[in-house]
């Protein structure tokens, strides 16, 4: 309590009450002390801020900015937060559903996370994002990829392939890889 000058010390002892715990009261003496320009400050650069590079740089930004502030309702966070990222991402974050601007991150993170792993398999081309296989260890979605597998090739469909500098394997074309290390085969391992 020496922490706090004589005007804090008066304001807290006045709500001492009212206050449940040590975020409470964080989060209450922000609102009452902090000059209303640096929370001007800090609501302009988040309205100007969004996803341009990775993920967790984007996320610990936000993050940073929204504590100056006083606390916003939880599902405001999270759609402010999504509608920053990049559109790819948030589609994702947005299927999901997240309840918490906590959980919103980590799917975020998530996501981002496995894009750059696919992009490092294939030079060419980014696989259309598949949510069967951005959350392929979570439970609740079921994962079948081998179900794709198991029809064989065609001739015709196998020529097909070659000529577009497709993947026997996960049968995508400009796959940018052999089946020998395609990174559908390679997970499945
Ligand atoms: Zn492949």
């Amino acid at each position: 309590m020496t922490l706090f000058r004589k005007k804090a010390l008066v304001w807290i002892r006045a709500k001492a009450s009212s206050i449940l715990s040590w975020n409470d009261l964080c989060t209450q003496i922000k609102d009452v002390f902090s000059p209303i320009s640096e929370q001007q400050a800090a609501r302009d650069r988040l309205d100007a801020l969004k996803q341009t590079n990775s993920v967790n740089t984007f996320a610990s930004e936000f993050r940073r900015l929204t504590l100056l502030l006083p606390k916003l309702p939880e599902q405001e966070l999270i759609d402010k937060f999504v509608r920053k990222l990049k559109i790819p991402i948030a589609k994702e974050v947005y299927l999901r559903d997240p309840q918490t601007i906590d959980e919103a991150m980590r799917i975020a993170e998530r996501v981002d996370m496995i894009s750059w792993r696919l992009r490092d398999h294939s030079s060419n081309q980014l696989p259309p994002m598949n949510p069967r296989i951005a959350f392929a260890n979570d439970q609740s979605v079921p994962m079948d990829i081998s179900a794709i597998q198991t029809k064989r090739l065609t001739d015709k469909e196998r020529a097909y392939l070659l000529a577009n500098q497709g993947c026997l394997y996960c049968r995508k074309t400009q796959a940018g890889h052999f089946a020998r290390n395609c990174p559908d085969k390679l997970r499945k391992n």
